[in-house]
Formats: structure tokens, C-alpha cells, sequence
């Protein structure tokens, strides 16, 4: 370590640090240089490349729109396939060989959804997966869901992923999804979200008369048998005494005059309820998007469109829109199942190479968000180790809960990597961690992909409010997520 020289007429000693007035300013001057080339922060785009602001904006208007006409894992499916076959996309065909530059993709069970832009470099040399996960926390139906009290019609509803009960109430709530009729036909809803629709609503207490619910714990604050959902309130004309639950009937008749649907259908159906809120700029200077389900769809469009603007890349890609993140990844359209496997398993297999060199040498972006430190509740982050709004996508190392449980751990050589492609490509990027040590905890698909034997880490955008009906997210965050994931494609 380098001192700072005095003179010996003035002071015996030399202290470290330390400086006398005559050297003062030379002090000073090199202590802030010396400062500049040690220490480090995370700088705010918005000072240091405000000229960003206008890309980041436009770049935005679209991912809106995505958001808007996304609102399900299904319906995430369809717009992306859209995308896709106009941006040059044909479907997966095992065992056929493609050349660089070549782009093709394959469904799974409507639900789940890989890419591919062929490499420049053999398969053997490994590939660049990024996974992002378009399932969003939710109101499902439960299969036997209609009932009438009092006279009026309900929906009973079970909540899918990690939701704040109360959040749910006295919102508007739009019904998506499917159901499968007797003869086979599959009816698509999505009902609540156009101008001029009816929306669905879980009613809360009103102040005057929510004396003993006050006193419950705010996690009870509603509780899951409350999340009852309005559906109507007249009884079906001229039914007369005679026929009980009149106003289900209704409801039902409505129902099945628009859909050629029964009670019975609920059986054969998957029907989510989401905010029946568009997304929107939020903030005077519109520096941010306020929107149902960003977590994980902020990351979906962002890979899928550096995907799609990626021509020929040195690594092959591999781009996962993966579902049931947000229940532990299960099923058979969870990054728990094989099913990417079996995906580079026969990319492995047509091109004659070794699927297990292939996993061993690939990179592996797990693309899902992070908590942005909440200035309001600053208490359950740690400052120095969180990441904020407009300082660019933040890199997790690891998510879990107390000592690292349930996370995948990404090694210093696999942040090296992902660090280095970033910053020679100029993005914005952070680093966080999700809140302090044993405040709670979250997790990724990061595990399911380093179970493969794939070298992974978390990247995505920082979010505030997340698993709220309306997520917040900062517009240059989301741009240069984009932007991370053209460098890592490139
Ligand atoms: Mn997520
Ligand atoms: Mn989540």
C-alpha cells in the first residue's frame, strides 16, 4: 500500500492517509483518482446515457402491447408464435440438420415454448440457453367453482403462486383461459379486458363494519375461501319458486349461449382470473410501466425479442418460455420436466454429437426478476446488496431462502462470463439479492437447468411490487434486459 509523503520538518512520522496542509490538495486529488479506480457503484442510467431514455421508451410501447394481449402461459403461446412465424420461425423437425442462421421452434402442450437461431460454431461447442418462465400468480378456478348465496352468483376460486390475499380484493379481474366440451370443441375465454365488457370482482368489507377483520394478521387479512368471485346477481326471468339458485342459472345461460358451454365443462377446463388492467406508464416523466404480470413476462419479451433480432449467432440458441415457474416448476411444462432435454437431446442426435458435451459446454441464462429496494420498506433489504430501479438488469448470483436453500449458487468463473459479455457490449447491468438475509426468500428455475449439468445464473429486471396486480418496472431496466440478451446471443 502506497502512503501519502510528508515532509520530516513537519512530522516525525509518516501516517497512512494522512496528509499536511501544504500537500493537501495533491492529497485529495489523488485520493478521489485512487477512489475512481477502486471502488465501484452501480451508476443510474438516466445520468450517466440519458440518451438511452428514447430507445428504452419506444422499445417499450411494444412490449406494452405484448403485455396487454398476454395475460396467460396460454395466451403468452399464441402471441409469441405469432411473433415468430413473422419473424422467420418454422416449427421443430426432429432429426432434420440446420444451417446458421436457420430459426425454428416448437410448442409444448400450448403451455411452454422453445426457440432456436443455429450457431455459427458446431452444436458440440455448446449452446446459449436463456429460460424465462410466462406463468404470473393468478386466481384459478377450482374445477367445481359455481355456487349462489344470498342470491348472488360466485366463482370459488384457488390461488396459483405466491399471492397477497388482500391485494386481490375490490379490483377488477378479467377470466381467461379454457375449456374442453363434451364434444371435444376447446373454448378460448377472455372476458373483462376489451372496452365495454363486464369485469369480475372479490369484494372486501367496508371500514365501518371491518372492526374484527382489522384485528386478523394482515397474511389473513382475506383469507383463501374469501377470494369468492362476483359473477351476477339476477335471478334467471320467470323462474318461478320452483326452481332454486335462480341466479346461477342465469349466469350459466349466459355462458352457454355465448359459449355452448354446461356446468359440467368446468370439469374439463383450465380458467385463470387475472387484473383486468392495461398496462401504463407510470410516473410524470413515464419513466416506468405499471402492469399485471411483468414478473416473469418482462423477461419472456425481452429474450424472445433479442431471440428474434439475432441472426447468426456464435452459439446456438436456446430460448425457454417456460411455465409453472411461479408453483416450483412442476409438471410437464415446468423447467422440472425433461422436456428441454428431450429438446437438445434431438438437436444432439440429428447432428450426430454428444447431448452430454453439449449441456457440459453450454451457458445458461436464468431470466426472471429480482426485488428492487423499496425506499418505503427499506427494512427488509440490504441496501448494498440490492438492486434498484434505472441501474440496468440485475445479475443474482443465487436466490433461496436462509442459507442459500433451494438455489442454484452460479460460480464465479459462470459470473465472470456473463459479466464479461455484458460490459463488452456497453449494458447496464447490477447486482442484487433478494432483500436481507432471512427476511424471507424466493427461487428460479436456475436448479431445474443446473441440474442438467449447464452452467446458469439469474438475470432479469428489477420489479417493484411484485406479485401485486399491478407490478412496477423502469423502462431503462427493460431495454437494457434486451440489450443483455442480443450481447449474450451475438
Ligand atoms: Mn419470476
Ligand atoms: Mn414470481
Amino acid at each position: 500500500m502506497r502512503e501519502i509523503e510528508m515532509s520530516v520538518q513537519d512530522k516525525s512520522v509518516t501516517v497512512p492517509g494522512m496528509s499536511v496542509e501544504a500537500e493537501d490538495e495533491k492529497g485529495v486529488s489523488e485520493a478521489k483518482e485512487l477512489q475512481k479506480k477502486l471502488t465501484w457503484k452501480f451508476p443510474n442510467i438516466g445520468k450517466e446515457a440519458p440518451e438511452q431514455r428514447e430507445e428504452a421508451y419506444i422499445y417499450c410501447e411494444k412490449y406494452k402491447n405484448f403485455l396487454n394481449a398476454a395475460k396467460t402461459e396460454r395466451e403468452c403461446v399464441q402471441e409469441a408464435v405469432k411473433m415468430l412465424e413473422s419473424g422467420g420461425y418454422r416449427p421443430f423437425e426432429p432429426g432434420k440438420t440446420y444451417a446458421c442462421g436457420e430459426k425454428v421452434y416448437m410448442v409444448n402442450r400450448g403451455k411452454a415454448l422453445i426457440m432456436t437461431t443455429f450457431g455459427r460454431r458446431p452444436l458440440e461447442d455448446g449452446l446459449r440457453l436463456n429460460a424465462a418462465h410466462i406463468d404470473s400468480p393468478r386466481l384459478d378456478l377450482k374445477p367445481n367453482p359455481m355456487y349462489e348465496k344470498s342470491e348472488v352468483a360466485y366463482f370459488k376460486t384457488h390461488y396459483y403462486g405466491g399471492i397477497r390475499k388482500y391485494q386481490w380484493t375490490a379490483t377488477p379481474l378479467a377470466m381467461h383461459g379454457i375449456a374442453v366440451r363434451k364434444d371435444g370443441e376447446i373454448v378460448q375465454f377472455a372476458i373483462g379486458e376489451k372496452e365495454g365488457e363486464p369485469v369480475f370482482c372479490v369484494t372486501d368489507l367496508l371500514p365501518h363494519l371491518s372492526a374484527e377483520q382489522n384485528e386478523r394478521k394482515l397474511r389473513d387479512g382475506i383469507k383463501g375461501e374469501e377470494l369468492n368471485i362476483v359473477i351476477g346477481s339476477l335471478p334467471f326471468p320467470d323462474a318461478g319458486e320452483e326452481v332454486k339458485e335462480s341466479v346461477k342459472l342465469l349466469a350459466l345461460s349466459v355462458l352457454n349461449e355465448q359459449f355452448g358451454i354446461t356446468e359440467k365443462d368446468f370439469f374439463r377446463a383450465e380458467i385463470e382470473f387475472v387484473p383486468a388492467v392495461r398496462a401504463a406508464d407510470v410516473g410524470f416523466d413515464r419513466s416506468m410501466i405499471g402492469a399485471y404480470g411483468q414478473d416473469d413476462r418482462v423477461c419472456a419479451y425481452t429474450a424472445m425479442t433479442a431471440e428474434i433480432d439475432t441472426a447468426a449467432p456464435e452459439y446456438t440458441t436456446v430460448t425457454i418460455l417456460a411455465d409453472k415457474e411461479e408453483i416450483g416448476s412442476v409438471g410437464n411444462t415446468g423447467l422440472n420436466s425433461d422436456f428441454v432435454l428431450h429438446y437438445i437431446q434431438d438437436l444432439a442426435e440429428a447432428f450426430g454429437v454428444s447431448c452430454r458435451r453439449v449441456l457440459k459446454n453450454s451457458l445458461c441464462l436464468s431470466s426472471d426478476v429480482n426485488a428492487a429496494y423499496d425506499p418505503t420498506f427499506s427494512s427488509v433489504y440490504e441496501e448494498r446488496n440490492s438492486c434498484f430501479l434505472n441501474k440496468g438488469c440485475v445479475l443474482t448470483k443465487y436466490t433461496g431462502a436462509r442459507g442459500k436453500s433451494g438455489s442454484s449458487d452460479a460460480s464465479a468463473e459462470t459470473m465472470a462470463k456473463v459479466i464479461g459479455i455484458m460490459e463488452r457490449e456497453g449494458v447496464y447491468w447490477q447486482a442484487g439479492e433478494l432483500g436481507a438475509v432471512d427476511a424471507g426468500g424466493g427461487g428460479t428455475v436456475a436448479l431445474y437447468v443446473a441440474g442438467m449439468n449447464v452452467d446458469v445464473v439469474d438475470l432479469g429486471v428489477p420489479v417493484l411490487s411484485m406479485h401485486s396486480p399491478f407490478e412496477i418496472t423502469a423502462k431503462m431496466d427493460v431495454y437494457n434486459t434486451y440489450k443483455a440478451f442480443c450481447a449474450f446471443y451475438k
